[in-house]
């Protein structure tokens, strides 16, 4: 039997950043590559196979994506990771806690906490949840100094970030923080890169983000 390997060709485009790294402060300088390749299965939402024109205007919007966020060194950005476990863990919670609907059986309106999340669907917050930290990270410790915790700091900021962003009447802006709670505020809500999202009951009694 005779095999055959087919080679794609590869669209790229490299960019390169410096900029104070938020954890430490001192200059950091990263550089990424952007790619995808053009063939048979690589398609739009459309259906169709992806010209050349449109891998490279998405690969130039990914990358204009990336430059926009701030630059950290590799070593600072692992070590701020367990400070962000707690702040998803805290986010989680009071998705549960501030969400109810109505149960598909009883037709009554529960709350979410007396159930659990569907396979994949508290995993699937998470890009949005770590993207909003790492963008504001320094704006976030200073937060969670201020903000009144029992220790629990980050998990009180996660709290905060999904009350805020889903308008429950509470969040980082009335925790006595002034001007830096006032500032997250402004980031979260209806109109911000990071609105409202609404939780289901799903007929199975299990909790669905999407
Ligand atoms: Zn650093």
């Amino acid at each position: 039997m005779r095999r055959v390997t087919t080679h794609y060709r590869e669209v790229a485009t490299s960019s390169g950043k410096f900029g104070a790294c938020p954890v430490c402060g001192k200059g950091a300088t990263r550089a990424r590559t952007f790619q995808q390749t053009l063939n048979p299965f690589n398609k739009g939402s459309d259906g169709l196979v992806k010209t050349e024109e449109q891998i490279r205007s998405e690969l130039q919007a990914r990358k204009e994506a990336w430059l926009k966020r701030p630059t950290y060194h590799a070593a600072c950005h692992a070590k701020v990771t367990p400070a962000f476990d707690e702040f998803f863990r805290g986010y989680l919670a009071a998705a549960l806690w501030s969400s109810s609907d109505t149960h598909p059986v009883t037709q009554e309106d529960v709350e979410l906490d007396k159930f659990d999340w569907a396979p994949g669907q508290a995993e699937s917050l998470k890009a949005d949840a770590r993207d909003f930290f790492d963008t504001h990270y320094a704006l976030l410790a200073e937060y969670v100094e201020l903000r009144v915790n029992d220790g629990r700091k980050w998990e009180y900021a996660g709290h905060d970030f999904w009350l805020n962003r889903c308008e429950h009447g509470c969040g980082f802006w009335d925790r006595d923080c002034g001007e830096v709670g006032d500032k997250l505020a402004d980031l979260v809500g209806h109109g911000t890169d990071y609105p409202n999202i609404d939780l289901t009951l799903g007929d199975d009694l299990l909790v669905y983000a999407q």
